[in-house]
Parts: C-alpha cells; structure tokens; sequence
C-alpha cells in the first residue's frame, strides 16, 4: 500500500523543495539531505511506488528500461562515471528503507566504504 504523504510524494507533488540534479517526465533525481559521500544522489520515479519490487510490477519493460538510462545519465552528469560508484536501492524492513517510495541511492567521488 502506497503512503501518499511520504516525503519524497510531496518532494514529487513540488510541497516541499528539493535539490535537483535531473528531471523529466517520469523521473527526478535530486541532491540526498544527508550525504554519505560526495556525490549522494536519489532517483525516483514520479509514479506510485512504494519500493522496487512496486516499480517493477507496476511499470513496462521501456519505462524500467529509461529509468536504468536515466540513472547512467546522472552518473555521467556528475563525472563520476569515470572513476566508479555505487547503486543501492534499500527495499523493505530487512533492506533498511525509510522512505517508502522507490528510490535508488547513487554514490561516488570518492571510495565508497560500505560493502555489500
Ligand atoms: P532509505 O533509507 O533508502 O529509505 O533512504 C532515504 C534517504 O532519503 C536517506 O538517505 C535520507 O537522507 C534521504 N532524505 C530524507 N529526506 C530527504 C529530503 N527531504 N531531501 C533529500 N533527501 C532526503
């Protein structure tokens, strides 16, 4: 079930500002409040999915697809697709995620410590 009054529908729904890095139709990525790097970024899709098993159910092959392209084009956005980074998507309790809209956390700039 999807909260509508998470933070990141108000962020899409423009109620609370965010830092964007990119923005189109379907998808915004914006700067994390909390960075653990130098490059902390979040991706989401604008459409209502409460986490990633959500947004493969409920989305087609080509609007997965472009979210995958739009990821590896805020990468390159940022320099840093050069010397590496990390993707982590935090799905669920055991996953550890608090917000409870999909969301893919980009990470780079330096050398990411934590391991999976
Ligand atoms: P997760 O634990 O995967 O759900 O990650 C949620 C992330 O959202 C955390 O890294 C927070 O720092 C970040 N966050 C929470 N509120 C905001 C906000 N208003 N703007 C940007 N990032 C946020």
């Amino acid at each position: 079930m999807y909260n509508k009054n998470n933070i990141f529908a108000k962020i899409i729904r423009g109620e609370i500002p965010c830092d964007k890095v990119y923005e189109d139709e379907n998808f915004l990525f914006f700067n994390d409040i909390n960075p653990i790097s130098k490059f902390h970024v979040l991706g989401i899709p604008k459409s209502q999915c409460a986490d990633f098993s959500d947004f493969i159910i409920k989305n087609n092959p080509e609007i997965i697809a472009d979210f995958f392209k739009k990821i590896n084009l805020v990468i390159q956005k940022l320099g840093i697709d050069k010397n590496g980074f990390k993707i982590i998507s935090n799905s669920g309790q055991d996953g550890g995620q608090e917000v409870p809209h999909f969301h893919v956390h980009i990470l780079g700039g330096e050398k990411i410590r934590l391991r999976v």
